[in-house]
């Protein structure tokens, strides 16, 4: 069947762009495009046709469809041929059903999606795979293109790398100096990647790969490259299809850039549009408190947004003043009834915490999300039967030296709720037994 995509502007403009040309904005307004598909083909298989389709293919070996972005590939990106697609079976992360923490946090049906549970360790991966075979592909049919380029919080060039090492290609990563963890930079130094340590912030970067990328042969990575936005949307697809095609009531996801939380709604959209969902959720955007444009602009009713310079926090992935797709996201969150909830740099830490004394294993911005979720509780918007799902976007083993410090109290301005330390015991067995006891007593107290 002939599935077509192509890019189009997010505003009034209605020229079409081909996937394989190098655009990025609207020629014609600067808007942000998007990839918009032709919808009456799509709709000419029935919702659950889809749902058969994407069901048989979901974490299977057949190439590239065991991927569960390319098992979408219909709805995601059509127009890239099988033999180009650079895929690591991204997707089919785990739904952790969160019920001891729901329990703490006033939620009976809780559930985590472990977005973080992929090949770069974030839901980075998702989109990535997208873009770089469109390059691939690109490449295959003889254009110029000598490397691609992205400005990160961390996870974007770990991504970046490692799929364009798949392929044989070369990625170049900007990078904010000294505000990205160890295990982010190790990540596009393992794969081989340029990786250029700027004194700058994240915005300061933004800028920088984006006159690079406009005057040379370099293709920009970054989520205004609305590719990534595709692979980025099958996470709503996936949730649904993990609950057996229902949609939850509410979706909770941090944001920084706002092309995850664009993306969460894209497919929502698509689902409703096939008829896969006839009920929407709602979503929350969860944002750091120092770096909470939207938070800010929501609380305006979204009149106006307003950029601003972010502070520092623990939050880095989403340390971002001047988010490259909030019209899309405020787009989104207007269509889902959505709402916006901010939390301190103490209320995140002492939110992922607690997640990590029921079993999970929280990076800084799922804390951000649990945090945004307890409070939204708090004031009632989310009620306690309703289900939840939390998107976690990265895994929390990539921000270690975050845990460690909070254990051990260093994390400045934070007093640790559930600060746990070794204990230091001689190699004796009294003494070793002593300790087991003294710390049970104190733990039940
Ligand atoms: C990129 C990223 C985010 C923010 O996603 P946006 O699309 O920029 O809003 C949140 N958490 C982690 C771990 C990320 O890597
Ligand atoms: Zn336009």
């Amino acid at each position: 069947m002939p599935f077509k995509a192509w890019f189009q502007c997010i505003g009034e403009c209605e020229d079409r762009y081909p996937l394989n040309e190098v655009i990025y904005n609207c020629p014609k307004c600067g808007n942000l495009l998007e990839v918009r598909h032709d919808m009456e083909v799509l709709k000419t298989r029935s919702a659950y046709a889809w749902m058969k389709l994407f069901d048989e293919r979901f974490m299977r070996t057949e190439w590239p469809y065991g991927s569960s972005v390319w098992g979408k590939k219909e709805v995601v990106c059509p127009h890239v041929a099988n033999e180009n697609i650079v895929s690591m079976y991204e997707g089919g992360s785990n739904l952790f059903l969160a019920e001891r923490l729901g329990k703490q946090i006033g939620v009976e049906d809780l559930w985590v999606k472990q977005c973080g549970n992929s090949h770069t360790g974030s839901f980075k991966d998702l989109g990535m795979t997208v873009l770089v075979s469109m390059v691939n592909q690109m490449r295959a049919e003889g254009k110029q293109i000598t490397a691609v380029a992205c400005a990160s919080t961390g996870d974007t060039s770990a991504a970046l790398a490692a799929y364009c090492a798949a392929a044989g290609i070369q990625a170049v990563v900007f990078l904010p100096k000294n505000k990205v963890s160890i295990p982010q930079l190790i990540q596009p130094l393992s794969n081989n990647a340029i990786t250029l340590s700027i004194d700058t912030d994240f915005d300061g970067c933004m800028k920088l790969v984006k006159e690079v990328c406009a005057k040379n042969n370099i293709y920009l990575a970054n989520s205004m490259n609305s590719l990534r936005i595709e692979g980025q949307k099958t996470v709503s697809i996936e949730i649904v299809q993990q609950f057996d095609w229902e949609a939850p009531d509410w979706v909770i996801i941090p944001g920084g850039n706002l092309g995850n939380l664009s993306a969460l709604g894209k497919g929502l959209l698509l689902m409703e549009e096939l008829g896969i969902i006839r009920r929407r959720p709602r979503i929350a955007c969860a944002q750091a408190a120092n770096a909470n444009p939207l938070f800010l602009s929501f609380m305006k009713g979204f009149k106006e947004f307003t950029p601003k310079k972010a502070k520092k926090t623990l939050a880095s992935a989403i340390q971002i003043g001047n988010p490259v797709s909030y019209q899309k996201a405020i787009n989104a969150l207007k269509e889902f009834d959505g709402v916006v909830e901010q939390a301190t740099e103490e209320e995140l830490s002492n939110a992922a915490a607690l997640a990590d004394t029921t079993g999970l294993f929280c990076c800084p911005h799922t804390g951000v999300a649990l945090s945004a979720l307890s409070k939204l509780v708090g004031k009632g918007i989310i009620k306690s039967h309703e289900k939840v799902v939390v998107i976690s976007t990265a895994h929390g083993l990539k921000f270690t030296d975050f845990k460690l410090k909070y254990h051990t109290g260093k994390l400045h301005g934070v007093k640790p709720r559930h600060a746990n330390i070794p204990v230091e015991v001689t190699a004796n067995y009294g003494r070793v037994r002593d300790a087991i006891y003294r710390e049970l007593d104190r733990r039940a107290k």
